[in-house]
């Protein structure tokens, strides 16, 4: 299989991070990819590629383009304001409630970075720092250069997708995701097919963005397995009860599953996800992937095993669609590279077994 990859990722060189108030050390590290990307090469049966540049215009189909000016301009604004912090995290984040029964046009975005982040943010625990632009645009090109391998004839190609995407909603960034690698991959495949496209997010954290941008389309199928919002982040989308709206009724499937889900359970509730992207019309599907329901992750609270992975990608290839796979979370980093690979390898209908290094 071929996988894009860039090293501008590299700038986005991630310390710390702020979770409940407090710094603590970052979940989302470079030293991912990093590992993803030297498991996949020692393997053999993977190919690099280099993803080809492809201008603004794919993010600006599905997100506002206040939020890519925004992001564009972060870092410069914030050094030319004299920021004190070699990282920007807002000091206050716009709740719609400050401007509740107001006209819409009280809700401003700020000229201070410290609460122009806050316009844009969902959270305070998504820094922007001094390279964090470039890698979120190399990310995306990753992300379309995958749709381009895969509209091209190959079966699968694979995304290595860092920062990840999910998160990141039409107006909207935060969960480490600055812009929707998936959604802007989806909407690409929508407008170069002309068919429907299905997206499975199997990341252990439901992709709150993919769902708000896609919510009023019948044209974009969202399917997510995740931790239930009751317990974990992001906690404001993810129920049961979510099925789209408009022309997007019946396109939305949430399955939240409980903390210590396993193998077997995992690989039920991804049937069911497979049936729905199964009755589906269009010939492919756009994979959010992630690691982090890996039950060391030191993020989620399910259970799986790495050999897991590798039925879930046979299982989701056994669709017959073609894949477009991209890379969002997983945090464990020690065992990261072996959950891509052996993820892969299912999807390739090769068979699995751990190498003696990981
Ligand atoms: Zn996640």
């Amino acid at each position: 299989m071929r996988f894009v990859y860039s090293p501008l990722h590299l700038g986005h060189d991630i310390r710390t991070q702020t979770i409940l108030g407090v710094q603590v050390a970052a979940n989302e590290v470079a030293e991912r990819a990093e590992t993803i990307r030297s498991t996949l090469l020692a393997d053999r049966g993977f190919e690099a590629v280099v993803p080809a540049t492809h201008g603004p215009e794919p993010i600006t189909a599905v997100h506002d383009p206040g939020l890519l000016r925004f992001l564009e301009e972060a870092w410069d604004e914030a050094v030319r304001q004299g920021h004190p912090y070699d990282f920007l995290a807002p000091e206050t984040i716009t709740n719609a409630a400050a401007t509740e029964g107001m006209p819409a046009s009280a809700r401003r975005e700020a000229t201070k970075i410290d609460g122009r982040a806050g316009y844009w943010a969902l959270d305070t625990s998504t820094y922007i720092l001094e390279g964090t632009y470039a890698a979120a645009r190399a990310a995306v090109d990753v992300a379309l250069t995958t749709v381009d391998l895969v509209l091209g004839g190959e079966r699968a190609a694979y995304g290595l997708c860092r920062p990840p995407g999910h998160h990141a909603a039409r107006g909207m960034y935060g969960g480490f995701c600055y812009f929707n690698n998936a959604a802007i991959a989806a909407e690409a495949v929508a407008r170069a097919t002309g068919e429907h496209v299905s997206i499975l997010d199997v990341d252990f954290h439901h992709g709150n963005g993919t769902e708000q941008i896609f919510w009023r389309r019948g044209d974009v199928l969202y399917v997510s397995l995740h931790a239930h919002p009751d317990r974990q982040y992001p906690y404001l989308l993810g129920w049961e009860d979510e099925g789209g709206e408009g022309d997007g009724a019946g396109a939305n499937l949430n399955i939240p599953l409980p903390a210590g889900t396993d193998d077997e359970a995992y690989l039920a509730a991804l049937d069911r996800g497979l049936a729905r992207i199964a009755d589906e019309p269009g010939d492919v599907v756009v994979v959010s992937l992630g690691f982090d329901t890996y039950g060391k992750d030191p993020i989620g609270d399910f259970a799986l095993t790495t050999p897991v992975y590798h039925e879930c990608g046979r299982r989701t290839a056994a669709l017959g669609k073609r894949l477009v796979i991209l890379q969002e979370g997983g945090y464990h980093v020690g065992d990261l590279g072996e959950n891509a690979r052996a993820w892969l390898r299912g999807a390739e209908g090769r068979r699995y077994q751990r190498s003696r290094a990981g």
